[in-house]
């Protein structure tokens, strides 16, 4: 008998799940649940903010001009090029497209029940101690249908995570007057024309915020924890500034002591990971941004048949729920055999515990950075698929130094291929 999956999001992530469990008929038969009526997750832009008209809130974090930071050479899954004639840096529209060619080209959306949210997953323990999860849905549009229970021997959580943002409380927050936002509201720079606007976080939304809205803002800092004068030229108006310690009604004290009159404080301190529909019997714990007990980020060491993906962050997301979503394939249909629950959280346990020797911080569990490559070939040869294209690597590089020096158009750049394993930028326009 084919297993039965769910499947939580019709984000890439849960896309690219549906994409290889229907692709194998009698191991698997699955379903996809979807709060939103459309493919695509964060992809999916919309001008609004706060609570969608099915009173949810707002799941996409994109904003109006987005460009992607990542090349489509290096976004792709692996089974499923970008159009060649685009871009390598692609605006959000182009990837939405992606996921819906994708849905399409692999028949997917007879799979998906849309505008239904998963409000419960629980394990139930057989007599003969087997596991099966029971789901609860609640279609989204119409609340005379109730609540829908489901039965299934495995659950695939691809719920995003960049939805739930994290807030920073800094004292003296309340009292400042200007304009707040978290950059998961973010959508036009426009509404910042002639502000002096500080941006707080050193991740990618910090960073490409501040300099989209420096060409409309009268002044930006972007504020951060990070070694300064990483990225170069920036803005002439876009300045580096130490983190900072409080707010006032109309201006910012940093650590080093300087204040900062602000129009306006957008908080790009990043997002939480949360499954409000985990069960307290699913034995999950998020503390500060680490999910456990997961083996290889990945698969509940005590319940196998419940896995998350793309949990982990710094990586080449697409490529990575793929490999990911292989590898819990092979320990489902038993083609792998996965070490015992002790073993894999002593596995767990020793990878967290050399990341913290490096300096690395808690909060960091999942990221994997430098560490991607190594991490993408270990799933595949324990599941026994073919390891990513080496060649991802070398992209990947190219850009991370090109968008270091040159972070005011290294959008512009092409990848080209001049060899299967080998490729060049090229600056493609202005
Ligand atoms: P999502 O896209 O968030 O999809 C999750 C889906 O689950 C959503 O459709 C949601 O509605 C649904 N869902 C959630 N909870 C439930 C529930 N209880 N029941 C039913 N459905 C539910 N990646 C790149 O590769 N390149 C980039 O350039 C890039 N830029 C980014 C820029 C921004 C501003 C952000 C926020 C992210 C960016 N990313 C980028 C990362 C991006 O998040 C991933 O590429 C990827 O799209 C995440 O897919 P996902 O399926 O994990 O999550």
């Amino acid at each position: 008998m084919p297993l039965r999956v769910a499947v939580i999001g019709a984000g890439a992530a849960g896309l690219c799940a549906l994409r290889h469990l229907t692709a194998r008929p009698s191991a698997f038969t699955a379903l996809g649940f979807e709060q939103t009526s459309n493919v695509g997750g964060t992809w999916v832009y919309t001008e609004d903010t706060g609570l969608d008209r099915n009173g949810l809130p707002i799941h996409s974090s994109v904003y109006k001009n987005m460009t992607t930071n990542l090349p489509v050479e290096v976004m792709a899954f692996p089974d499923f090029p970008f159009n060649e004639d685009l871009p390598s840096f692609v605006k959000h529209t182009d990837v939405c497209q992606y996921l819906t060619d994708y849905t399409d080209r692999f028949h997917l959306r007879d799979h998906i029940r849309f505008n239904t949210q998963v409000e419960l997953v629980e394990p139930e323990t057989t007599q003969a101690g087997r596991t099966t999860w029971h789901l609860r849905t609640r279609n989204v549009t119409d609340p005379t249908c109730g609540l829908e229970d489901h039965k299934f021997d495995c659950v695939m959580v691809c719920n995003g995570h960049y939805a739930e943002p994290l807030v920073c409380s800094l004292p003296g927050q309340s009292q400042f007057k200007g304009l707040v936002m978290h950059s998961h509201d973010y959508r036009h720079p426009e509404v910042f024309s002639d502000m002096n606007v500080l941006c707080l976080g050193a991740g990618p939304s910090g960073r490409d915020i501040s300099i989209e809205m420096a060409p409309f803002a009268k002044q930006v800092y972007w504020s951060h924890k990070k070694k300064m004068g990483l990225y170069a030229p920036l803005p002439t108006n876009l300045r580096e500034t130490a983190t900072v310690a409080s707010l006032k009604p109309d201006s910012a004290v940093l650590t080093t002591g300087e204040e900062l009159r602000l129009d306006a404080f957008i908080i790009c301190t990043g997002y939480l990971y949360t499954f409000p529909f985990l069960a307290p019997s699913c034995h999950v714990k998020v503390e500060d941004k680490r999910v456990t007990p997961l083996y290889k980020h990945t698969l509940h060491t005590e319940y196998t048949s419940l896995a998350f993906i793309g949990l982990c962050s710094n990586t080449l997301p697409f490529p990575q729920f793929d490999c990911q979503i292989r590898f819990c394939l092979a320990a489902w249909d038993g083609s792998m055999e996965l070490p015992t629950q002790a073993e894999m959280d002593a596995d767990t346990e020793c990878d967290y515990k050399a990341k913290l020797a490096t300096g690395e911080p808690h909060r960091h569990a999942h990221k994997l950075a430098g560490k991607q490559w190594e991490y993408y070939d270990k799933l595949a040869s324990l599941a026994g698929f073919p390891p990513l294209p080496r060649i991802l690597q070398q992209i990947s590089d190219n850009i991370d130094d090109e968008r270091a020096n040159n972070i005011l158009g290294y959008k512009h750049m092409k990848v080209e291929m001049i060899a299967p394993d080998a490729c060049i930028l090229k600056k493609c326009h202005e």
